[in-house]
């Protein structure tokens, strides 16, 4: 049974979705007036790996992530482009898909996008006003926080310490319009030349923590399974997101709140964002390593603990995948001679590691107990393909049942990027050589390799290589 650590009670409890067999899912998405930096690529990765479990454990997931496409950062990207406000969002939309792509992220359900929706975030915000929990001042309206009674059940700290948080990200100025400073805007007026819809309130455009709320609810329903984010989001965003929600539809927001760690770079773990300036890019990081190596090395980092990104991490990842694809290209080196059938007791242990595997994860996604799982899973592997006499349908459910494991990880094994085709070609012939001790053969290869400039280390989980 799949538990899962809850943000909103700080506990692991059992995973039960509101309906059979499916889950509804909610992450939120970038803010895009820039490139998405590695923190952004990672919490993208740790909810696409666990997305893939929950399809793997036979759950059809709704998954929605939304771009939000307007707001003053955008407005100052755009000024700074001397472009538009619109055709910045295309932009980097179109950056963010790129790179969603090649770190092999599932496209979501659907990415709606907060220009798409102002008729609803209006209807919310009114309602919100209509029933006195929110007001008008100036053409921006705010949330009057202090009324909704669980107002901070998320973030666990007094509402004293959540007033002094809400002070220091809001100016002086806003502070003065509202009536208590931890109130939080829903609705903003228009400023001379900005972006604006006309509202109730005069032209303006939304808050950004409403257009999450108004989107989980129009694509998924009023209750949803998982809310996803990083975890710096949980205050005051995702704090505000259940206030509106709850308040608007008077149910339970989401049953579980799932937030993933920071990437820290630098030998001082330092959080890494933007305001900081020793940002990477997921754009210059995939321009710069394997991308299927960064996906690896983030997905198999559990998601609620920091992620360390070096360049020793992509290095010993790459190696990892390198000795995934070498066991695979070994077994199916031997369909030449393998006979038909299926070697029941073959089969009955691989089912064995299914189940190792599912208890791994069904422990709140834990990746690195997965991970032990299929390193022992290869060793299996690499010892039967060494087997005399090799069964054919056994071979084949050996393949795609380590493909489907690494699948989960984002890692697509049929792909031969990172590993030159040639080199894992030689190295499966010359293992075939070593099974049959033809020891010349296999001597032959190595010279042959080792002219090449590539060096061999046979090890117990296989062989690896490197270029010397
Ligand atoms: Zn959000």
């Amino acid at each position: 049974m799949l538990e899962v650590f809850n943000t909103l009670t700080r506990e692991k409890e059992p995973f039960k979705s509101i309906e059979p067999g499916k889950v509804r899912m909610y992450v939120c998405g970038p803010t895009v007036y820039n490139y998405i930096h590695i923190g952004n690529a990672r919490s993208a990765v740790a909810f696409d790996t666990i997305r893939r479990y929950l399809e793997f454990s036979g759950y059809q997931v709704d998954y929605i992530s939304n771009f939000t496409d307007i707001g003053e950062k955008l407005a100052r990207t755009a000024t700074a482009e001397k472009t538009t406000v619109a055709a910045v969002a295309a932009k980097y939309i179109a950056a963010v898909n790129e790179d969603s792509a090649a770190l092999n992220i599932e496209p979501a359900t659907y990415h709606p996008r907060a220009t798409e929706n102002i008729k609803e975030i209006i209807d919310l915000v009114t309602n919100l006003v209509e029933q006195g929990m929110a007001y008008e001042v100036a053409g921006d309206v705010y949330f009057r926080a202090k009324k909704f009674p669980e107002y901070g059940k998320l973030s666990h700290q007094p509402l004293s310490e959540l007033e002094v948080g809400a002070s220091q990200r809001t100016n002086s100025e806003e502070t003065a319009r509202k009536e208590d400073p931890i109130d939080f805007a829903l609705w903003k007026a228009a400023k001379p030349g900005e972006v604006f819809w006309e509202s109730p309130w005069g032209p303006g455009s939304p808050g950004w923590h409403v257009e999450c709320s108004v989107m989980a609810i129009k694509y998924l329903g009023k209750t949803i399974d998982i809310h996803g984010g990083g975890e710096d989001l949980t205050f005051p965003h995702h704090e505000n997101e259940i206030a509106q929600s709850e308040t608007f539809t008077g149910q339970k927001f989401a049953n579980y709140w799932l937030h993933n760690g920071f990437v820290t770079v630098g030998t001082d773990d330092e959080k890494m964002s933007k305001s900081l300036g020793n940002f990477v890019t997921a754009h210059e990081a995939l321009s710069q390593f394997d991308p299927q190596a960064i996906r690896f090395f983030m997905a198999a980092t559990h998601y609620r603990r920091p992620l360390r990104y070096t360049e020793a991490g992509l290095d010993d990842a790459l190696a990892e995948i390198q000795r995934f694809k070498i066991a695979r290209a070994n077994l199916l080196y031997r369909r030449k001679d393998a006979v038909a059938g299926n070697d029941v007791a073959i089969d009955g242990q691989r089912h064995l590691f299914v189940d190792q595997f599912k208890t791994a994860f069904d422990d709140d996604f834990n990746v690195q107990n997965g991970l032990a799982v299929i390193h022992e899973y290869v060793r299996f592997m690499n010892k039967y393909a060494l087997n005399p006499e090799i069964k054919l349908d056994t071979l084949m459910a050996l393949v795609q049942q380590l493909d489907q494991f690494v699948e989960i990880y984002g890692v697509d094994l049929s792909q031969t990027v990172g590993l030159d085709a040639e080199v894992a070609d030689l190295i499966v012939k010359r293992n075939a050589a070593r099974a049959a001790k033809d020891y010349q053969t296999s001597d032959e290869i190595r010279d042959q390799l080792t002219a090449a400039g590539i060096i061999l280390e046979d090890t117990a989980q296989g062989t690896r290589w490197r270029r010397a």
